[in-house]
């Protein structure tokens, strides 16, 4: 059961509400809801009629008497319709199809965007998702939206340099070029909050339990959730984590300071890194081309699980950085749990946690208060699909949680 939440009678969200408060009590009786919502008992009848005539609740039995009839009980008819989100990756698209409840009730891996156009792959992604809907037995009629998630800052304008990599994906807004070619509704967020909002639904966290998650794709990204809502800053751009200073003397970085995170510890680093030493470089294939960044990280994260000691080396390196960082984000913010997630840690994920770990445990300020949980994410290293799934379900049926967006292309950084 939720907790109180007070609706106004005129809000024109009062249906979407409800049915929210529906979905996050599981089973529940129109009298608990109106206690819930505030509202008044003929308002939630004539609420409930609605969503049992649109299909989307169900009645489900009785609940216990409390004087008088016994109350009929109510839940979410989780399979009246689906959302999908969508994690945009250079090696790799996810597709991850979820219910109402949001279950995954299928997913569809294809290769990632690579140094395609933005207009092809979005083309791509309206094609796979046809494929995947109809595999499933999903008519389009009962998808309610479609989240993405990306790597990457929301922009409003100007003329900085925003990403490593300037190309066309810098100015494009991918989720109206996909709206427009699904016809479905389409919201977009960074992959390091769907990870997070991956982690709260999947994961099932109750919303009292504050944590961040922590991304590494190419870079890395930082989602925070607080109170049940993702944290957003200023801009709907916290978390950028990889442009936390970890060596005041440290290499440039193309964002302008110096020593970031992303700089000494990303997949690009730690490749880098690797091309210094021949034989190792020879024995992995690492190519150092920019096209092969991933597999070459992958080569050295492999066989660093593997217990190749210069592998193990260079990931070590790598993780003491993010390890450093994570502790001042535990000082800062006072967090218990950490989840890591992410295509970056799909083989050495075990590293940067250990490393994690250890640090938090030695030097956070907290040490003697309590402990801090560092884990892989329970819904899989896959998290943002699931949570860019959540986003679209929120985004559509409960519109009292949207979020006022700032206006921009989604930039990869
Ligand atoms: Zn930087």
């Amino acid at each position: 059961m939720s907790s109180t939440r007070r609706i106004g009678p005129s809000s024109e969200n009062t249906r979407s509400a409800i049915l929210d408060l529906i979905r996050s009590s599981g089973t529940v009786s129109r009298i608990e809801l109106a206690e819930m919502s505030g509202l008044t008992g003929t308002s939630i009848t004539r609420i409930i009629k609605s969503l049992i005539d649109a299909g989307l609740v169900i009645e489900t039995g009785f609940g216990d008497s409390t004087g008088g009839k016994r109350p009929s009980l109510i839940e979410l008819n989780v399979l009246a319709r689906f959302a999908v989100g969508v994690s945009l990756d250079d090696a790799r698209l996810t597709y991850t199809v979820t219910d109402l409840g949001g279950n995954v009730v299928g997913q569809l891996v294809t290769p990632g965007i690579g140094k395609s156009r933005p207009s092809d792959v979005v083309m791509r992604m309206a094609e796979e998702l046809e494929t995947l809907f109809r595999d499933l037995d999903i008519p389009v009629d009962d998808v309610v939206g479609v989240g993405v998630a990306g790597a990457g800052l929301d922009i409003r304008g100007g003329a900085e340099r925003l990403s490593l990599t300037a190309d066309e994906w810098e100015s494009f807004a991918v989720q109206e070029a996909l709206e427009l070619q699904t016809g479905l509704p389409t919201v977009r967020d960074n992959d390091a909050a769907c990870a997070a909002l991956g982690q709260f639904w999947a994961g099932r966290m109750p919303a009292t339990q504050d944590f961040a998650t922590l991304y590494m794709a190419n870079g890395f990204g930082l989602g925070m959730m607080a109170g049940g809502h993702l944290s957003r800053g200023a801009s709907s751009n916290l978390g950028e984590i990889g442009h936390m200073v970890v060596d005041v003397d440290g290499p440039d970085c193309w964002c302008g300071s110096r020593g970031c995170l992303e700089m000494l510890a990303a997949p690009r680093a730690v490749v880098a890194r690797a091309l210094q030493d021949a034989d190792l470089s020879s024995e992995l294939s690492i190519s150092g081309d920019d096209r092969s960044l991933r597999h070459d990280f992958d080569q050295i994260a492999r066989s660093a699980a593997r217990g190749n000691e210069r592998s193990l080396a260079l990931i070590e390196e790598s993780a003491r950085y993010v390890a450093v960082a994570m502790l001042s984000v535990v000082n800062l913010l006072d967090l218990e749990r950490i989840y890591l997630a992410g295509p970056g840690f799909t083989d050495a994920g075990a590293i940067y946690a250990r490393h994690i770990r250890e640090r938090i445990t030695a030097f956070a300020r907290t040490r003697a208060v309590h402990d801090v949980t560092v884990a892989l994410a329970d819904p899989g290293l896959d998290a943002a699909g699931i949570g860019a799934a959540s986003l679209a379900l929120q985004y559509v049926l409960t519109p009292h949680t949207r979020v006022s967006r700032p206006v921009g292309g989604l930039i990869r950084t």
